[in-house]
């Protein structure tokens, strides 16, 4: 533990892909919840506000990959054996814009409604 390392505002959490720290505001948090037919998934939980355990990760496919190839989730989630699906996580991630490896900030701003 060395206290000189950069500031970063806020709490920070590992992802669980990367394995890399991050501002806990970078990372989305997933929870362990079950679908409409009862089997247990890997739910996002963006906001933050789900009870139980949760992990965190960056919002990226790549993260999401490796948390996968690794059985992070069952891991973090403290669900092993327990055949935990992430499809839906996957599907959250791929709904998310600007995800895609490359970011540019010289995006056009489109239907942006900043005041009425
Ligand atoms: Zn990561």
């Amino acid at each position: 533990m060395s206290p000189a390392s950069t500031a970063v505002p806020g709490p920070v959490r590992t992802c669980i892909g990367c394995r890399e720290r991050a501002a806990k505001s970078e990372l989305l948090r997933v929870t362990a919840g079950s679908d409409a037919d009862g089997r247990p998934v890997v739910a996002p939980d963006p906001t933050a506000i789900r009870p139980g355990r949760g992990a965190h990760l960056h919002p990226t496919s790549a993260c999401y990959d490796l948390a996968v190839r690794r059985r992070a989730f069952s891991r973090a989630l403290r669900r092993p054996g327990e055949g935990l699906s992430t499809e839906s996580l996957r599907t959250y991630l791929a709904s998310l814009p600007g995800t895609t490896s490359t970011t540019s900030t010289t995006d056009h701003p489109s239907q942006k409604e900043l005041e009425q």
